[in-house]
């Protein structure tokens, strides 16, 4: 409402209303709305969505207030909300207003609604009376549903969602819809950390339990970031990204979960979006570049092969781990144009190898599921003339934890090429052995820390790593025993029958230039140069 005529909220605390929807007292002849809005005004009532017109007739408001009634009866002010409603009103005004409020879909709220009840909230704060929570929700594989089952039976399963959400949320808290598959619940009052987790849980156990439409079963999951005002944000807007910030966290840390915002999630955010000007700075100055790790096989202790890693010189902070610079590239939507470089920068060099020598590539989910992936593996291949048995892509478990139909097709086509599919950092994750079963993986690489950890005598390490080894060895796999530093860690990965070896014991990650002179004395001489180093 503020915002509609030019004005910052805060500016409107302590302002009298008359003024502006009648500025000399002479807007004649009066609007219906505006009539009963003095006449509300002038008799100390409260007064529920009025719709009135702007002064020169261009815009229609829609407004609720009450009386702020002091001990002595007097009336000291209003308090209530309005909004913009110019592009929605139709017609008989008081249809518009109903309209305005509600999605059409679910019959819930709708974003304008949830807006106002913000705002509200935020003004009974003003007035020293309690705490309101946002709860952002996000529908996880709803893309899915819509996309193999059509959207009819997309919008019946979001009317179900909202029956569910409602029925979750009981008198406790107020549930509209924002749009697509977002929702939002609005907890008025003050609300413990306690109480707003044991919600949350309630609205995920409601959408967990999967629902039937039509002859569909089917399965969602849902994520949910919640944010409080006015500590996580004293405006709308702030509370809407403070919560959309934690939603973004409940995702990153896997589906199907919720998260309290942090103001580190803030400064992460500002930290990233600075770092994203300068991977687009450095992507238009080709200062990315490639180093290559040698993976050894055990039972000749050569060289089968060599991972390659994504690596940036940043002109002032230095080196950036791709662990941080990656995640920001897929952001951007630069993976795919990167993505693709790197495929074909590492068959390039690849194909000039030795004999024997395969080359490994790290593919990100982002890259996995978008169309052009199978083209630039294709092309790569056909311009370096490598053989699509020498090129490995290794993929994390958390491919599996998106859209499965899409992850697995996407699998299929690019094995249908002939290339090699490795399963990376296996046991970090969700360690679903589930998953070895759902593509055909000629490789299985063992996560660091298990190696480190059956070296240093843990036994669920050593436990974890014997079970992927027999499972592996059984299906015919081929493992990597990844992050061997020391002599002790690769014996041990030896003896428990792991068929290769990648670490810094045998060689750090190296620039393709290092990597040729190396590569002069063939195999055998990268450890023979550095038993003498
Ligand atoms: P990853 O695929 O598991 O790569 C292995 C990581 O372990 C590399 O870290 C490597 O430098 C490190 N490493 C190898 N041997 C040792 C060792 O003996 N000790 C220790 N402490 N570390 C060792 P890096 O290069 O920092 O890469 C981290 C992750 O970033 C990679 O994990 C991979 O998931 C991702 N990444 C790297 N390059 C690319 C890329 O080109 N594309 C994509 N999508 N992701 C990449
Ligand atoms: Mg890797
Ligand atoms: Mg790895």
């Amino acid at each position: 409402m503020a915002v509609a005529i030019g004005r910052v909220a805060e500016d409107m605390i302590g302002i009298d209303i008359r003024p502006l929807i009648d500025p000399h007292g002479t807007h004649r002849p009066m609007a219906k709305g505006v009539r009963a809005l003095l006449d509300h005004l002038d008799a100390g009532k409260a007064f529920h969505e009025i719709a009135f017109p702007s002064v020169d007739g261009r815009r229609w408001f829609c407004v609720s207030g009450r009386p702020v009634i002091e001990d002595d009866g007097s009336i000291s002010g209003w308090r209530g909300v309005g909004s913009d409603i110019t592009q929605v009103r139709a017609g008989d005004g008081t249809e518009g207003i109903r309209v305005a409020r509600r999605d059409a879909l679910t019959g819930l709220g709708n974003r304008l609604m949830i807006r106002e009840m913000l705002e509200e909230g935020r003004l009974r704060q003003v007035a020293g009376d309690g705490e309101c929570v946002l709860l952002l929700l996000d529908l996880d594989r709803f893309k899915m549903v819509n996309d193999t089952l059509g959207h009819a039976v997309g919008d019946q399963l979001l009317a179900e969602v909202a029956r569910r959400l409602e029925q979750a949320c009981g008198e406790q808290a107020t549930v509209g819809r924002l749009g697509g598959d977002e929702f939002a619940v609005v907890v008025g009052g003050a609300s413990d950390t306690l109480t707003l987790m044991t919600l949350a849980e309630r609205i995920a156990d409601a959408i967990d339990r999967g629902f039937h439409i039509g002859m569909s079963a089917i399965h969602i999951g849902v994520s949910i970031g919640i944010a409080r005002a006015p500590s996580d944000g004293d405006s709308e807007d702030r509370l809407m990204r403070s919560a959309d910030l934690a939603l973004y966290r409940a995702k990153e840390q896997g589906r199907g979960r919720f998260a309290f915002y942090e103001p580190w999630m803030l400064a992460k955010a500002q930290a990233d979006r600075l770092l994203e000007n300068d991977v687009r700075e450095a992507v238009r100055r080709n200062d990315l570049h490639l180093a290559y790790q040698p993976i050894l096989d055990v039972g000749t202790m050569e060289v089968v092969g060599y991972e390659a890693l994504l690596r940036w010189s940043h002109p002032e902070r230095g080196s950036i781990a791709p662990d941080v610079f990656v995640p920001i590239i897929e952001d951007v939507g630069l993976i795919h144009q990167i993505g693709g470089w790197i495929i074909s920068e590492a068959c390039r060099q690849a194909a000039s190898w030795p004999e024997g020598r395969r080359v490994a590539v790290n593919i990100s989910v982002a890259q996995l599921t978008a169309t052009g992936l199978r083209d630039s593996v294709e092309e790569a291949l056909r311009e370096s003339g490598l053989a699509p048995s020498k090129l490995e892509l290794e993929i994390t478990e958390s491919v599996f934890m998106g859209d499965d139909a899409a992850t697995l097709a996407a699998l299929a086509s690019l094995q249908e090429l002939g290339v090699r599919l490795v399963l990376d950092d296996f046991g970090k994750g969700y360690s679903s052995f589930g998953y070895l079963s759902r593509a055909c993986f000629a490789k299985i690489k063992i996560d660091q820390l298990f190696v480190r950890g059956a070296a240093n005598g843990q036994h669920e390490s050593l436990a974890i790593v014997n079970s992927i080894l027999a499972l592996a060895n059984g299906l015919g796999v081929e493992t990597t025993a990844e992050g061997i530093e020391t002599l002790a860690q690769a014996e041990l990965m030896v003896h428990l029958g792991c068929s290769q070896l990648q670490g810094f014991l045998f060689g750090r990650p190296v620039t393709a230039e290092v990597l040729r002179i190396t590569q002069r004395h063939d195999g055998k001489d990268v450890l023979a140069l550095r038993r003498r180093a």
